[in-house]
């Protein structure tokens, strides 16, 4: 049977939530849950019980009753006895234009703790399927809007002795990804319909996946704000997004580690790819926390190697990334990585051997995960590689970006030695360009400088043919040296350092032209930031009269060799472009 998908209501008023359940069904909602702990008010019982079963009656979807107390998360904040009086009143609803729920929800706490409560609430459950063929069934639930309960375990199995509970549901908040995977055996494991969700920013794997792994029912918001449950996705999302109705057992993990990522573009291209070339596939964000000290600056630490020691941003890395791998019924088959892991991942890489491109070895920063497994699903073998280079390359000589070709000898100014920066002085510097590096702290572009110098040029081992790269202090920049200028930087970034400003000016008075300069339109500006798509860098370059190359093509690019990796099938480009440009109009 296939997971079910259900909109919660917090009901206010009859009008707005019997209005808010016709909007779950137009938008493809399988049941809404109506949780009435803020409008049912105990002392009235009578009188608030009718309106109750007025609106369950006229629902146009199943429904699930709830009247969640404060002490497990809800609003209900009267006598236990008063909201189990409402329950026997919708158990019993009977008539020409009233019936009863499909399921009403109870807390396993409230139940196991009074005798008398268990036996009217089964007794309702009992009598309304005596008395009709659509009769209720008991959802036994426990929240913990913390954490994972120390008790978990024991929690469950004293769940799954009480034989009158049809469901069983179980939501906690996760502290970590892993904390999915728990609940993922949870289900695997069931003995009866089960919902096993994780709260929060890191639980929303759970909730895309629950289809993967037999869970009974996911819950979404019917808008943003509007979710009972922090971290819940919308309808719209679920649907479209993450293709939640084409999510079945053998479906393909794939998804962004990173810290943060709720904002991520990459879930957007790569689930719409996955559709296009239906592929049974899906992509989710794998928020991994930063550790205080978890991007780890160049200055302080050149590269990556297998040895470092460890900080608790690597540890919580590995152990995500080792768990997502093990996993024996997640077919995790790849991943992109981005800040603040993306050196963690060529450690890690280093650490347990697997492939690793020369560039990501070089750079010390990979972002993209591919996995081999074999017909059993076991591991074959992880190959780590960095997208970002080959992209700064191809957009750069693509014909779509009148191109500059050959790079050769061009002279690059590379103005940021962050992770990005790093990157693009490799790719550069590897095409056989002069690269020149700008960096903010000038001690870091040096030491990146030295290293690439160091490196002999792709495929050219003499030393003689070892990279063109210097390092030049920040405030030395003149754009009329360089015939490409790459914006590395986070400056003009929206919500970045500086938003509002270029790094550096292209402003030039016609007397400082140096002789035998080429004319600024053969000149090309890429800036790597894509957030705006319009940066100021972008706008200055053009008022010169640079050519430019704005971030977007550089995302897609790297996406799409991301993709291709995944699939072995070619990326559809043009749909990522369309769709993050659309997104970020
Ligand atoms: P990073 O490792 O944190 O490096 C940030 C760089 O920005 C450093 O060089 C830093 O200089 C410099 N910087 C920060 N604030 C500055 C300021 N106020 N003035 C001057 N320089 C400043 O970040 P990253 O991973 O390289 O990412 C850089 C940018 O690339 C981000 O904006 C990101 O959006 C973009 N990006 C784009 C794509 C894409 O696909 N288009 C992919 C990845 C990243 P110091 O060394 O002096 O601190």
């Amino acid at each position: 049977m296939s997971t079910l998908l259900c909109v919660p209501i917090m009901v206010r008023d009859h009008d707005s939530a019997l209005a808010d359940a016709e909007q779950a069904k137009l938008l493809g909602a399988d049941l809404v849950e109506f949780r009435v702990d803020e409008f049912f008010d105990g002392s009235a019982a009578t009188d608030d019980s009718l309106k109750i079963v007025r609106l369950v009656s006229q629902s146009p979807l199943p429904c699930i009753a709830t009247c969640r107390p404060t002490w497990e998360g809800g609003l209900y904040d009267g006598d236990d006895m008063h909201r189990v009086s409402l329950f026997e009143r919708l158990g019993t609803a009977a008539g020409r234009d009233e019936h009863p729920p499909r399921y009403i929800d109870v807390e396993f706490a409230a139940y196991s703790r009074s005798a008398n409560l268990k036996q009217k609430i089964n007794l309702a459950v009992d009598h309304s399927a005596q008395q009709r063929s659509l009769s209720t069934s008991l959802i036994l639930s426990m929240h913990d809007f913390e954490g994972r309960p120390a008790d978990f375990n024991r929690r469950l199995l004293a769940m799954k002795a009480e034989p009158a509970a049809q469901v069983l549901k179980i939501a906690i908040r996760a502290r970590s990804i892993r904390d999915n995977l728990e609940l993922f055996d949870v289900l695997l494991h069931k003995d009866r319909p089960t919902i096993a969700l994780a709260m929060g920013e890191f639980g929303l794997m759970s909730r895309v996946l629950a289809p993967k792994f037999g869970g009974f029912i996911t819950f979404a918001s019917l808008r943003e704000s509007s979710g009972t449950a922090p971290g819940q996705p919308t309808v719209t999302e679920l649907l479209d997004l993450y293709r939640f109705r084409s999510i079945k057992p053998t479906t393909k993990a794939f998804g962004i580690i990173g810290w943060p990522i709720s904002h991520s573009m990459s879930p957007l291209v790569h689930n719409a790819g996955f559709s296009a070339i239906d592929c049974d596939a899906v992509y989710v964000p794998l928020p991994v926390a930063a550790a205080d000290r978890a991007v780890q600056s160049l200055a302080s630490s050149p590269l990556p190697t297998a040895s470092q020691p460890g900080d608790g941003s690597f540890e919580s890395f590995k152990a995500t990334v080792m768990e997502l791998l093990e996993h024996p019924r997640l077919d995790f088959s790849g991943c992109s990585v981005t800040l603040p892991h993306k050196e963690n991942l060529v450690r890690l890489a280093l650490e347990q051997r697997w492939t690793i491109d020369e560039a990501s070895r070089t750079v010390g920063a990979a972002n993209t995960v591919r996995v081999e497994r074999s017909p059993d699903n076991s591991v074959v073998a992880v190959h780590v590689s960095n997208t970002d280079i080959p992209a700064i390359v191809s957009c750069l000589t693509s014909r779509t970006n009148n191109a500059i070709e050959p790079l050769r000898d061009k002279r690059v100014a590379i103005i940021g030695a962050g992770g990005v920066g790093r990157g693009a002085a490799y790719a550069l510097a590897s095409m056989g360009a002069r690269v020149s590096i700008f960096n903010r702290t000038f001690a870091r572009a040096q030491l990146l400088a030295d290293q690439l110098s160091a490196t002999p040029s792709k495929g050219q081992a003499r030393k003689s043919e070892a990279h063109d790269v210097n390092a030049l202090p920040w405030n030395d920049f003149d754009a009329q040296h360089f015939d490409v200028c790459i914006n590395c930087t986070s400056v003009g970034m929206k919500g970045g350092p500086d938003s509002r400003r270029s790094p550096i000016t292209f402003a030039m008075e016609p007397s400082q032209k140096l002789p035998g300069s080429p004319p600024p339109l053969e000149k090309i500006a890429m800036d790597t930031v894509y957030t705006p798509v319009a940066t100021p860098f972008l706008a200055e370059a053009r008022a010169a009269g640079w050519r430019t190359i704005d971030g977007v093509s550089m995302f897609v690019a790297q996406a799409g060799l991301q993709f291709e990796a995944w699939t072995d099938r070619p990326a559809p480009r043009e749909l990522f472009e369309r769709l993050v440009r659309m997104k970020l109009a």
